[in-house]
This record gives structure tokens, C-alpha cells and sequence, in this order.
């Protein structure tokens, strides 16, 4: 996809301080779009980096704190943005743990960040939709949103729960030119990733390498990570007017994990 072909649209990004979401939020400023990025940190670096997108993409770009784990948070996110075309919801975390020693605050905070603040920030940027008369809805799901590992309870259980979203959003918008989609990555090496690793080689007494390649990549036929940049540019996809009628549905960028 080339081209400035968001020029004039805004989106807005909720975790996109680093990883998917910062990769994500670079692809569509270089197709032209103004940038509301987020993060609960609110640090210097954060509005440096908007101060970056901005200069290098040559579009507006503003940094908005945010809490994606509370509701008014949330929709605060979107009402200071003031104007929201494009909403990716990507803000999320991980933790892993059998379901009998799953920490309970653990599993309400996976679900209220990975789940519940897309639903608080798609309602309120669902009426600026329709009030601009375009809108796209791109939820960051995941493989564990159509398929499960052990270990992962609360983390697929809020992806799971995206997927419907996507899929009750697309119904609730489908006579309105607003398509909502969700994209489920396969492994990518971002932050959420790198920390799983050195856990991952104690519990199994392996090496970096051994890790990702028996471990992680086990489940992903392509033998390979799906890169931020390849994320981004699904995401322009789903946001040009060839997909207008692509709504409802999950892309997977999983290197083959879906198709096993
Ligand atoms: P990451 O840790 O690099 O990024 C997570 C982002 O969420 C960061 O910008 C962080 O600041 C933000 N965040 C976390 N808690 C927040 C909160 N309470 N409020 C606001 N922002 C918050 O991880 P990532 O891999 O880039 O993950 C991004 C999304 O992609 C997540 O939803 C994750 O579940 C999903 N995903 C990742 C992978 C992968 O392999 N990396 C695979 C499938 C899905």
C-alpha cells in the first residue's frame, strides 16, 4: 500500500508507545494520518516521539496519557482527541500462570486492558464515525483470539472476546461506511514477547535460540517472527478503500499458526 492515502483522516492508538502499536501508528502516519498516541506513562520520551512522527511523516501527531485499564480513561482517550477516523485498539499485557495460581488482579487487569477498553473506546469514537461519515475499527486480537495455549487464561479469554466484538461492532455499523476488523498476529519480538524469553529458557532449561526457535516458533509453520512493519502494513489495509466491504472478520499474520 502506497501512497498517502489516510491524508486528512485521524487515528487514534491506544498503546502505541512501543512494539505493534508504535509500528502500527508509523504506518499509518506515512500513509498520511494524523497520530493521537497513548500510553499510561506520560514521559518526556513519549512526546518526543510524537514530535518525531510528526517531523518524519509530516503529519500532526500528539502524545495523550491514558490508562487503557480504566474506563474513563478510555473514553477520555478519545473525547481529547476530538476527532477519531481511524480507532486501533492494541493496548495490552500478558501474564502466564496455571488457572489455579492465576493471580485474580492479574487476570481483571488482562481483561479490562486487552477487552473491556476496546468496547469504552469504540463507544465513544463510534458516534464521531458517523457523525464524520467514514470510520475504521482495527482491534488487535491475536492467534490466541481463534486459538488457545495452556497457561493463557485470562489472555485468551480477552482475545476471544475481542474477536466478538469486532464481529458485534461490524453488525451494529454495517449500513454505516465504518468497517471493524480485527487482526490476529502470530509471534512478533516486541517488548511483551522479550520478556516471556528468559522465563520460557528456565522452565525448559534451553538457550535463547532454542527458545524461540522449539518454543515459541513452534507454533508458527513460516519458522519465522511476523514483524511490526508487516502489522502496519495490514492495518493501512484494512483502512483503504479496497477493504470498504472487508468487516467482521479477523486477518491472521501468523506466519501459517491458524492453518495447523
Ligand atoms: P508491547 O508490550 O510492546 O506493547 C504494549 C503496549 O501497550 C505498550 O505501548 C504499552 O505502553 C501499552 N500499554 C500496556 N498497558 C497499558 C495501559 N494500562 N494503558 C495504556 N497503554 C498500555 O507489546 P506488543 O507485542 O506490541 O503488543 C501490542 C498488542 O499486540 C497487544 O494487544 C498484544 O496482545 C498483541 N499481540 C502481540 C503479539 C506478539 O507476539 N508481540 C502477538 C499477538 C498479539
Amino acid at each position: 500500500m502506497t501512497g498517502r492515502i489516510l491524508a486528512g483522516r485521524t487515528a487514534v492508538v491506544t498503546g502505541s508507545n512501543s512494539g505493534i502499536g508504535l509500528g502500527i501508528a508509523e504506518a499509518l502516519a506515512a500513509a498520511g494520518a494524523d497520530l493521537v498516541i497513548n500510553s499510561f506513562t506520560d514521559d518526556a520520551q513519549d512526546h518526543e516521539l510524537a514530535e518525531r512522527l510528526s517531523a518524519e511523516h509530516g503529519v500532526k501527531a500528539r502524545y495523550i496519557r491514558g490508562d487503557m485499564a480504566k474506563p474513563a480513561d478510555c473514553r477520555a482517550l478519545v473525547e481529547k482527541a476530538g476527532r477519531c477516523d481511524i480507532l486501533v485498539n492494541n493496548a495490552g499485557i500478558q501474564h502466564v500462570a496455571p488457572i489455579p495460581d492465576f493471580p485474580a488482579e492479574r487476570w481483571d487487569a488482562i481483561i479490562a486492558i486487552n477487552l473491556n477498553s476496546a468496547f469504552h473506546t469504540s463507544a465513544v469514537a463510534l458516534p464521531m464515525m458517523r457523525a464524520a461519515g467514514w470510520g475504521r475499527i482495527v482491534n488487535i486480537a491475536s492467534a490466541h483470539g481463534l486459538t488457545a495455549s495452556p497457561f493463557k487464561s485470562a489472555y485468551v479469554a480477552a482475545k476471544h472476546g475481542v474477536v466478538g466484538l469486532t464481529k458485534v461492532t461490524a453488525l451494529e455499523t454495517a449500513t454505516d461506511p465504518i468497517t471493524c476488523n480485527a487482526i490476529c498476529p502470530g509471534y512478533v519480538l516486541t517488548p511483551i514477547v522479550e520478556k516471556q524469553i528468559p522465563d520460557q529458557m528456565k522452565t525448559h532449561s534451553m538457550s535463547r535460540e532454542d527458545v524461540i526457535a522449539k518454543v515459541m516458533l513452534a507454533r508458527q509453520p513460516s519458522g519465522e517472527f511476523a514483524t511490526v512493519e508487516q502489522l502496519g502494513g495490514t492495518a493501512v489495509f484494512l483502512c483503504s478503500d479496497a477493504a470498504a466491504q472487508i468487516t467482521g472478520t479477523t486477518i491472521s499474520v501468523d506466519g501459517g499458526w491458524t492453518a495447523l
